[in-house]
């Protein structure tokens, strides 16, 4: 199994935006659509407590 780490490369990104994941979300680059590295942010809302 090929494991692909397909993360943005590009040097300045035109705008950004985010999908949810499990733990919390992934800034993705809109210019290839891939994952910025280290952009992952989880969630992390004091006051989101059921
Ligand atoms: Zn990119």
């Amino acid at each position: 199994m090929v494991i692909e780490k397909e993360f943005c490369k590009c040097v300045t990104s035109t705008s950004v935006y985010t999908i949810d994941d499990h733990w919390g979300y992934w800034l993705h680059c809109s210019d290839c659509n891939k994952k910025i590295e280290d952009e992952f942010h989880y969630y992390d809302e004091p006051d989101d407590v059921y």
